[in-house]
């Protein structure tokens, strides 16, 4: 499949942000501030933490946005203290899940092998994981940003292969994805810091996934896979980034708390 098939993905991570009240207000000047017709080209998803996830769902189901976990743990229930099961979040209704953030690599021991874990056990439970991955600033000065990137979606995909095909999955929700799986990458010297990646660097780890996905589960998956570039991305630099082949969206931090600034990205005319 073509890039020109792939529609584009915007995607909101708030990260531990957001109170109740301020859910409502923020899809209101939201949603004012997207240009009519903008949804066509463009697929919109809110990661939001747990417990603001059904208020975050009863405003994103009306506006056909889509909502998603910042985290799921792999097994289904049992002795595991703080943590939330795919079946719980799809109990509420909630059809994907970011897995393997960098925050939750670096500050909650999320490793290669429980990312891989994860993700099967979203697909297994119809959720489209969206699979964070990206090297930190001393591996891009030492020259090792693709073997770590490579090394950390061949865990990932390799798993998944295991697991059996990968399908599709139904809407079951408007605005629900339907992707098997969608990657973020985001270099980690980029996230929350201003200094994005530039289109140049972003594209070429890109392509580069999107040849690993092919060699591991074949080149029609790859052309069909959605790849989003997280770090600092906001209303200046978004165009540049989805004007690249490999681009197809973005996962964004900062600027998805801001209504206006992250109703302007998903207005930007190749978004
Ligand atoms: C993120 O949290 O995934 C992210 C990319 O953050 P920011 O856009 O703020 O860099």
């Amino acid at each position: 499949m073509s890039a020109a098939k792939r529609k584009k993905l915007l995607a909101g991570n708030w990260k531990m942000n957001m109170r109740l009240a301020e859910i409502e207000p923020f899809f209101t000047a939201f949603a004012g501030g997207l240009d009519a017709g903008s949804r066509q080209h463009l697929d919109v998803l809110f990661a939001a933490p747990f417990t603001q996830i059904q208020a975050t769902l009863a405003a994103c189901r009306a506006r056909g946005f889509a909502v998603a976990a910042q985290n799921v743990h792999f097994e289904a229930s049992g002795a595991f203290t703080g943590e939330v099961s795919a079946v719980m979040l799809t109990d509420l209704g909630v059809r994907s899940t970011l897995i393997g953030h960098s925050e939750r690599r670096q500050y909650f021991a999320e490793t290669d092998e429980t990312v891989a874990k994860k993700t099967v056990t979203a697909i297994k439970n119809a959720m489209t994981p969206v699979v964070c991955v990206g090297e930190l600033l001393e591996e891009r000065k030492s020259g090792k940003t693709f073997e770590v990137v490579g090394h950390q979606v061949e865990a990932v995909l390799t798993a998944v292969k295991n697991q059996g095909p990968l399908k599709d999955r139904e809407a079951f929700y408007p605005g629900d994805l339907t992707d098997g799986l969608v990657i973020a990458y985001e270099p980690v010297w980029a996230i929350g810091t201003g200094l994005s990646a530039t289109t140049e660097q972003a594209q070429e780890v890109h392509a580069f996934i999107r040849k690993v996905a092919g060699e591991i589960l074949g080149t029609a998956f790859a052309g069909k896979l959605r790849i989003l570039y997280g770090g600092s991305a906001n209303p200046g630099n978004i165009a540049g980034l989805l004007a690249q082949p490999d681009i197809d969206g973005g996962l964004v931090g900062g600027a998805s708390l801001k209504p206006g600034d992250f109703a302007a990205m998903c207005n930007t005319p190749s978004a």
